[in-house]
């Protein structure tokens, strides 16, 4: 009997329908779901029941009541923290690997998941201009990266001085000093306290105006540090300044770990690459895919320079597990056993773009972000970073006011962005991140930021 028999033929062309019909209609709708949207999200809160309930009719409430109280972020309007869409090739892959549902651990539980994971890895390194022949491991998101690269990082240094980390845990071994930015991302210090390193137990060193470490106040590296740097800070997207700190690095035989969540994708165009040079010399480098690649929530990935690190840090065996080591098994190389085939949708995101494509998704999202940073500040308003990269912080008066504006944008819907408080300054962060986003998206975005600023500024 074929598996698309009882209506599965059916639900799934409804299925298919349904999240046409929601991309077709994101554009005219709010960004923020709106109350009466939202009001409506108690009616899925019921207790289980206890018969089954139609496919079609649980669609239908998920369609109903859960499309309209959806944050439209896939959309070209969107513009907080850092959250890129979907490359249609990439949610058109994301179904397929769906229907598929391959466990993406080992060659022999899907040969295509592994195959896939394989080419998309290399491209990446090629594309990225990262060492060949480092590993790659794609996990949830830059928390697992960094997570995985600091595991890898504590084996090598803890191997160097004989001590088995795997094996023997933290308890009683030799010292490791982590040193990081003032500006570091907290997903990179929760990695810290995962490993054991803990969060307060960090070096921190302070940052300029935009963010970047300040070489001259480095404090001593040895064999046994870990630094970690930031290529694209969440506010600004300013880089820490890789060369020099890779070349101390280097010199002491210290580890460089690099959280470039999504300023790394920068090394992808030939016109921002500028920024992340030198980060070629670090060990590990983190990135986000569903983050400036446009794959489908969630998607991260580690690299590290010495494959051999990571493997040794991520590795397991048991003898019903069938690893074979003439193929590069998935698994070896993150912290997750069973995961979904995330690299499916890495290989057609990138095959669908080329080099030309990424390249261009890059530079125009930076593009848009000088428009918004421009139009801005013509209309009066204060920006609070180098616009380098994709992030603008602007500032429309004193924290009250600007806080009122956000409130005031999220209500009208036009677009979305989110706040924050840079160097003791309250701003409005505008992060382009999307390949959906048009120019026209950016002018409707500008005018109602104007608009809406005059209006609370007056
Ligand atoms: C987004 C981000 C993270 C965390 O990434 P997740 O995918 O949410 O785990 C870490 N570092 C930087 C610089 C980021 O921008």
């Amino acid at each position: 009997m074929s598996l698309i028999g009882g209506g599965m033929k059916e639900l799934l062309k409804l299925a298919a329908e349904r999240s046409i019909n929601y991309l077709e209609n994101l554009d005219q709708r709010s960004v923020a779901p709106s109350s009466a949207a939202l009001s409506r999200l108690k009616e899925l809160d019921k207790p289980l029941p206890d018969e089954p309930t139609e496919p079609e009719m649980v669609l239908a409430m998920l369609d109903d009541i859960g499309s309209p109280a959806t944050v439209a972020s896939t959309g070209g309007r969107y513009y907080g923290f850092v959250t890129g869409g979907s490359l249609p090739a990439a949610l058109a892959a994301n179904w397929l690997a769906g229907a598929w549902d391959q466990p993406s651990d080992m060659v022999i539980a899907s040969p295509i998941g592994a195959k896939l994971e394989e080419v998309a890895s290399r491209w990446l390194l090629e594309i990225l201009s990262l060492p060949v022949g480092a590993g790659v491991g794609l996990v949830t998101g830059a928390t697992m990266a960094n997570f995985a690269g600091l595991a890898a990082a504590r084996h090598a240094i803890l191997h160097k001085l004989g001590w088995n980390v795997e094996s023997r845990g933290l308890f009683g071994a030799p010292e490791i000093s982590v040193i990081v930015g003032d500006e570091v991302h907290v997903s990179l210090l929760k990695a810290l306290s995962l490993l054991g390193f803990g969060r307060d137990r960090v070096i921190r060193v302070p940052v300029d105006g935009q963010g970047r470490m300040r070489v001259d106040a480095l404090p001593e590296l040895s064999e046994f540090t870990i630094i970690c740097i930031q290529a694209g800070n969440v506010n600004t997207g300013a880089f820490d300044p890789a060369p020099e700190i890779c070349a101390a690095a280097r010199q002491a035989g210290a580890w460089v770990h690099v959280d470039g969540a999504f300023g790394l994708w920068a090394a992808a165009t030939p016109t921002r690459a500028q920024l992340t040079a030198g980060i070629e010399d670090a060990d590990s480098w983190v990135l986000d895919a569903h983050k400036w690649l446009n794959v489908p929530y969630d998607s991260g990935i580690v690299v590290c320079r010495n494959e051999a690190h990571l493997r040794a840090a991520m590795s397991f065996s048991a003898a019903y597990l069938m690893i074979q080591s003439e193929h590069r098994e998935p698994g070896l190389y993150t912290p997750e056993m069973s995961r979904r085939a995330r690299g499916v949708e890495l290989w057609a995101a990138l095959l669908s773009l080329g080099r030309s494509g990424l390249a261009d998704l890059i530079e125009r999202s930076c593009r848009y972000a000088s428009h918004f940073a421009e139009g801005l500040s013509a209309a009066g308003y204060q920006i609070l970073n180098d616009v380098v990269l994709n992030q603008v912080l602007v500032s429309f008066g004193d924290g009250e006011t600007t806080r009122k504006v956000i409130g005031a944008l999220q209500d009208d819907g036009t677009c979305w962005c989110g706040g924050t408080v840079w160097q003791g300054h309250t701003a409005m962060r505008i992060s382009v991140s999307s390949w959906a986003t048009t120019e026209n998206d950016v002018k409707q975005s500008l005018n109602a930021m104007v608009r809406l600023a005059a209006e609370h500024t007056q």
